[in-house]
């Protein structure tokens, strides 16, 4: 080869938080502001890829629950590549890119390719959603544990979330939508109240956002009637109850 080869570089993971881009950190907004290459997910927000300069490339690597577009090792191994090849890679993440968020493999996937890694942290959809909805995660009369579990279909029956939830406790389902039947009758089998409180919260801290109250006997039936869609999350404690007057008072105004 003629050319020298070109300088190894570096792949950011960056969290791009829950939609709003007011909620990116600063540093992931620099990133995205100056980027040349863009991989990103399905959930990031196109307000967010819009802050990529003109002439940046964009690679989606959208997943969905039954349609993989790309699989997660050809993900780690375009990310690879395009290092390997001197370029930087702003890999966009929804939420956080080390919540549910495989971020640990494709850094695992650089770090064994020796391509440099850097981690930015973004707004998780738990901390993105109980914002928006002014449900706490924590409270000192209802909760001092707060928990984060996938709900999606593989393996939830093997899954042992006993404790998790509960009085005294917060559980937050991430990607539950399509099993909340099954998932409100684990938690009552494990012992769970059935009136225990619960919120969906769907596309938080988007304009379309969705929170809809509950109680858990009721979750099936309340994502059914309601076509609750992905992404929403479910929140499951006392602390669920909470900030229903605001949003009583929000919706009356809106409708007066
Ligand atoms: N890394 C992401 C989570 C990816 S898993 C994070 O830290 O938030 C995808 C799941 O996240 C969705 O199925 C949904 O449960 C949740 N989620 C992501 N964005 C959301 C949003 N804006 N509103 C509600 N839930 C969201």
């Amino acid at each position: 080869m003629s050319k020298a080869a070109p300088s190894v570089g570096t792949v950011h993971l960056v969290g791009a938080g829950p939609g709003d881009p007011d909620l990116l950190t600063l540093r992931a907004a620099r990133l995205v502001m100056n980027a040349r290459l863009v991989v990103h997910d399905g959930l990031v927000d196109p307000a967010i890829l819009a802050m990529a300069p003109r002439g940046a490339r964009f690679v989606s690597v959208a997943k969905q629950r039954a349609r993989h577009t790309m699989k997660q090792d050809e993900i780690n191994a375009l990310l690879v590549r395009e290092a390997l090849a001197g370029n930087d890679v702003v890999r966009l993440k929804g939420g956080d890119p080390f919540v549910f968020g495989r971020g640990g493999e494709e850094a695992e996937a650089c770090h064994a390719a020796g391509v440099p890694v850097q981690v930015v942290p973004g707004i998780s959809a738990a901390m993105g959603a109980a914002a928006a909805a002014q449900i706490p995660l924590t409270h000192r009369e209802n909760a001092s544990i707060v928990s984060f579990v996938a709900g999606q279909c593989k393996g939830l029956s093997e899954q042992n979330w006993a404790g998790l939830a509960g009085v005294g406790r917060t559980l937050v389902i991430y990607m539950g939508v399509a099993t909340a039947e099954q998932i409100a009758e684990k938690l009552i089998a494990d012992g769970l109240s059935p009136t225990m409180p619960l919120a969906v919260i769907e596309n938080a801290a988007r304009p379309e956002m969705r929170v809809l109250r509950g109680q858990l006997a009721g979750l099936g039936p309340l994502v059914a009637n309601e076509k609750v869609k992905s992404p929403a999350l479910i929140v499951i404690g006392e602390v669920a109850a909470r900030g229903d007057s605001m949003e009583l008072k929000s919706i009356a105004e809106a409708t007066a």
